[in-house]
């Protein structure tokens, strides 16, 4: 395990985020993080929250799968509808998951996209169901997005079907980085 772990406190300039805990994945003196698009998840600095401070901070539904990996009801979303252009959130943290051109109309009732930001997003198996399946966290604070299925469109053949709850959508008009 060549992980490790620090602790910092976002001195009160975050009101209500509390202890944060940063993790970098390698002992070097990497870069900064920040930058605009990093190429693997370690230098994604990650969150960790307790279950109590994520339970408070997020909304019911949102915590239920974020943080226990539940699924939103097909169709519930209003973010199925989203056209616009702009980028989709990690709804518990922030982090930027999928741009707007990474989504398409799937017809399973849930936000699809065919591929993601790299680096922002971590997989594991989950066995919930009979078969296997291949399920997706935000790699900042862990949340649960979703799963990826390998019946998506071109050019990645794979359909990231994403809780809508789990999202939320920043369009492009509102970001700062964006030309009016
Ligand atoms: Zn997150």
């Amino acid at each position: 395990m060549n992980r490790r772990q620090f602790i910092g406190i976002a001195a009160g300039t975050a009101a209500g985020f509390g202890l944060w805990r940063f993790t970098r994945s390698s002992a070097s003196a990497g870069p900064p993080v920040g930058h605009a698009r990093p190429s693997t998840a370690s230098e994604v600095q990650t969150v960790e929250k307790s279950d109590s401070e994520w339970r408070e901070e997020l909304a019911p539904d949102a915590y239920k799968v974020l943080r226990k990996e539940g699924t939103e009801a097909p169709g519930s979303s209003a973010l199925n509808a989203v056209k616009a252009k702009g980028e989709f959130q990690c709804a518990g943290c922030g982090l930027a998951l999928f741009p707007s051109d990474y989504k398409y109309e799937s017809g399973t009732g849930w936000p699809s996209f065919y591929d993601y930001i790299d680096g922002h997003l971590e997989f594991k198996t989950d066995f919930k169901m009979l078969m296997p399946r291949k399920e997706y966290h935000c790699a900042r604070c862990g949340g649960h997005q979703g799963h990826v299925f390998k019946d998506g469109p071109d050019p990645t053949g794979l359909r990231y079907c994403n809780n809508g709850v789990a999202l939320k959508f920043v369009p492009a008009d509102d970001r700062d980085d964006q030309p009016a």
